[in-house]
């Protein structure tokens, strides 16, 4: 029997981890595995917010030569320009690449571009190089306000920015960051976001404690200021206000990372796809998990739940089995403080949080930010190795586990 190609474009979340899973469930004479992408390891993005604190970055950064080898799957590094749907195969810049099935996972890129000044005048999270310059310019902040020269420091989610929580999670730890170098009081900081409620993907209990954060950490909040404009000191919203700024730090609008001409495309170039399965429309033999498809919200845990799916679905082709049910979408998301997190667990109906549920959770305190960075630790070992993450972890925690949040006094 010849095996089934199946071609996996990009090695972020959702491209690894189905290969990996999809290796765990299928021999090579079965299904051969290939994938393309223009980098040659995996990084791991949820820890690089503490890069601007002065953390290491070399670790965050996991080698997959070893994984490929071990797993007997190809792995092309070049750049994907394209795919010939009628000739099934991908054009990238190191020659043609055939498939079988498809899996389009090249994730999002950002597009500062579409507000103006915010290239030339803000700080983007969205990569390590430029969160590395955003510590550089909080650290000036910091020395400033050491030597009685008051500082501003705003953050804003623009309108286009699909995973807000990051940006507060660096908001929040600057905030830590300057109590313990005794300079917080001569730094105003203040949060903008374009969304209608704080932190408005990981629903209403997270809302709850991140406001109480903001009222405790003396963090100027505002919710719908949709950024319009930014200059080399003021920030101008869609109202008409103005914010001036020392250091702006944003996530950008994101879009697709690469766009496919042919496929259906839904808003800003991301793949339109069926919202279980991750098919892309029309298409059944093509499938894009993680950020490149449509799915409202761009998180890392989704990406591998999505992943999971589109490997479930593939091996059961293969085998000629039904698929198996897509697990229903659950957000998890620990966000960090430096020296404590809060976790959120909620189900998601509709890319929203499904409050109706009654099955959100919320935990804060030191054991969910130890929580957080063992999962990181082991789904990095896992990908070494060339194994899924436990599917167990990517999909929720178990209910038992979970304790109402104990908030910290802020001195
Ligand atoms: C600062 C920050 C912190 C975050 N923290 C969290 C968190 O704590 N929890 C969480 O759940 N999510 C978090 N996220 C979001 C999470 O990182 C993304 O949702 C996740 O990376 C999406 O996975 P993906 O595989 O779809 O895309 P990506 O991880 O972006 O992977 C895309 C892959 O495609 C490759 N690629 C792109 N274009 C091409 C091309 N033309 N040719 C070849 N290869 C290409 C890339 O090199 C990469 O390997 C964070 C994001 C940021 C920016």
């Amino acid at each position: 029997m010849t095996p089934t190609q199946v071609t996996v474009l990009g090695s972020g979340f959702a491209g690894l981890e189905t290969a990996f899973r999809l290796r765990a469930r299928a021999k090579a004479e079965q299904v051969r595995i290939t994938v393309v992408s223009e980098t040659d390891d995996f990084l791991y993005r949820p820890e690089t917010v503490r890069l601007p604190f002065g953390a290491a970055e070399a670790h965050l950064h996991v080698p997959l030569g070893g994984a490929f080898r071990r797993r007997e799957i190809d792995a092309v590094i070049a750049t994907v320009e394209g795919i010939e749907l009628d000739r099934g195969q991908v054009h990238t810049s190191r020659g043609r690449v055939p498939y079988d099935r498809l899996v389009v996972a090249t994730g999002a890129a950002t597009r500062p571009e579409e507000i103006p000044g915010l290239a030339e005048y803000a700080h983007s999270i969205a990569a390590p190089a430029a969160l590395h310059r955003l510590g550089e310019d909080l650290r000036w902040v910091a020395q400033n306000a050491r030597h009685g020269r008051p500082q501003r420091v705003l953050f804003a989610v623009p309108p286009g920015n699909l995973c807000s929580p990051p940006l507060y999670e660096i908001a929040l730890m600057f905030d830590t960051w300057l109590r313990r170098k005794q300079v917080r009081e001569s730094v105003d900081i203040a949060f903008d976001t374009s969304e209608e409620t704080l932190v408005a993907a990981l629903g209403s209990k997270m809302r709850h404690l991140v406001t109480h954060e903001f009222e405790a950490c003396g963090i100027d909040t505002r919710t719908s200021a949709a950024l319009v404009e930014a200059t080399e000191r003021e920030a101008v919203f869609a109202d008409g206000s103005v914010r001036e700024f020392d250091v702006l730090a944003v996530f950008p609008p994101q879009v697709a990372a690469v766009g496919y001409a042919g496929l259906p495309l839904a808003d800003r170039e991301f793949l339109r796809c069926e919202p279980g399965t991750r098919a892309v429309l029309g298409r059944p033999e093509i499938y894009a998990p993680g950020d490149a498809g449509d799915f409202p919200l761009k998180l890392g845990l989704l990406a591998l739940q999505q992943a999971d799916a589109v490997a479930g679905a593939i091996a059961a082709q293969v085998r000629g089995t039904p698929a198996p049910e897509p697990a229903a979408p659950m957000v998890r998301y620990a966000v960090d403080m430096l020296d404590y997190a809060a976790f959120a667990q909620v189900p998601l109906a509709g890319g929203r949080p499904d409050e109706a549920s009654g099955r959100s959770r919320v935990g804060a305190g030191l054991g969910w930010r130890v929580a957080a960075r063992t999962a990181g630790i082991l789904l990095a070992a896992r990908f070494r190795r060339g194994l899924p993450f436990p599917a167990v972890l990517g999909h929720g925690v178990p209910e038992r586990t979970h304790r109402m949040p104990v908030l910290r006094a802020r001195h």
